[in-house]
């Protein structure tokens, strides 16, 4: 039988606490009890948990388990989604789906061709695109939950100092496909899988300054296929070329 996995948000060696939403569900509605069996993620570890004690009706909710025994936990993808932002409602549909495909870092960022008003409610809309990212997680069964920065320009994301691969998705790439980067990488990093972080573009797609900018700093364009892709699909596709050459 499978049992219901949280994400706790307090632990230590013997025991995690949820509360929030997560509990007033477990409390409220599948009405836990001390001894209810499930497993519980505490900073990355999965547990086989046992329910110790259900906080009382009214009072704040909050269930605590005991830790039995440590679980498998499987690895996120070792993915940093870089995600132009754009329409709210579809981004959102692709940090959903990039944490169910196991990314582990997802890298809002205001390219030339984000529009005016989402680049300035973004700041806000950040812990909602987190909260995605949790339920999601927990639904996925991950043992991890990805960790969504805070939105930032492109400029000082492409800049920034990194150790990971760096591939801008671009449509109008003929030469390389992602695979193809992918496999690259793995050699040069002696057949490991390097830690990659994937850059993907607005509706409008990249301006062509913004493409020099990525050429100057070491990016690598690559293509998902000769077809132009809306950026979830581009966000789903390339997680799965990942996930196909990893797992
Ligand atoms: N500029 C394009 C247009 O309107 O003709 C569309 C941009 S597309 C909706 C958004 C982003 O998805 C692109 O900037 C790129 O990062 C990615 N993308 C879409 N199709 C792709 C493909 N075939 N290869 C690589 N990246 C792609």
């Amino acid at each position: 039988m499978t049992r219901r996995r949280w994400i706790a948000e307090h632990w230590d060696e013997a025991t995690a606490t949820i509360d929030g939403a997560q509990a007033e569900h477990l409390a409220r509605v599948l009405r836990a009890e001390p001894g209810m069996e499930a497993d519980v993620v505490a900073g990355g570890r999965v547990f086989h948990a046992q329910v110790a004690a259900v906080s009382p009706a009214g009072a704040e909710c909050e269930v605590r388990f005991n830790l039995i025994a440590e679980l498998e936990a499987d690895p996120a993808l070792p993915v940093t989604l870089v995600l132009a932002i754009y329409k709210f409602d579809r981004m959102e549909w692709a940090i959903e789906k990039a944490t169910e495909l196991g990314v582990a870092a997802i890298a809002p960022v205001i390219a030339r061709r984000t529009e005016k008003h989402l680049a300035q409610a973004a700041e806000k809309r950040a812990e909602r695109w987190r909260r995605i990212a949790h339920e999601a997680a927990q639904q996925a069964r991950r043992s991890d939950v990805p960790l969504i920065h805070y939105p930032a320009s492109l400029a000082s994301r492409v800049q920034a100092a990194s150790a990971a691969t760096r591939i801008v998705l671009a449509e109008q790439e003929r030469t390389t496909t992602l695979r193809h980067a992918i496999a690259e990488a793995m050699t040069a990093s002696g057949d490991e899988m390097p830690a990659l972080e994937f850059a993907i573009g607005p509706e409008g797609g990249w301006a062509p300054g913004e493409e020099a900018l990525f050429d100057a700093n070491g990016w690598r364009a690559a293509s998902l296929g000769p077809r132009i892709l809306r950026a979830e699909t581009a966000a789903i596709a390339a997680l799965a070329v990942v996930a196909s050459c990893l797992e």
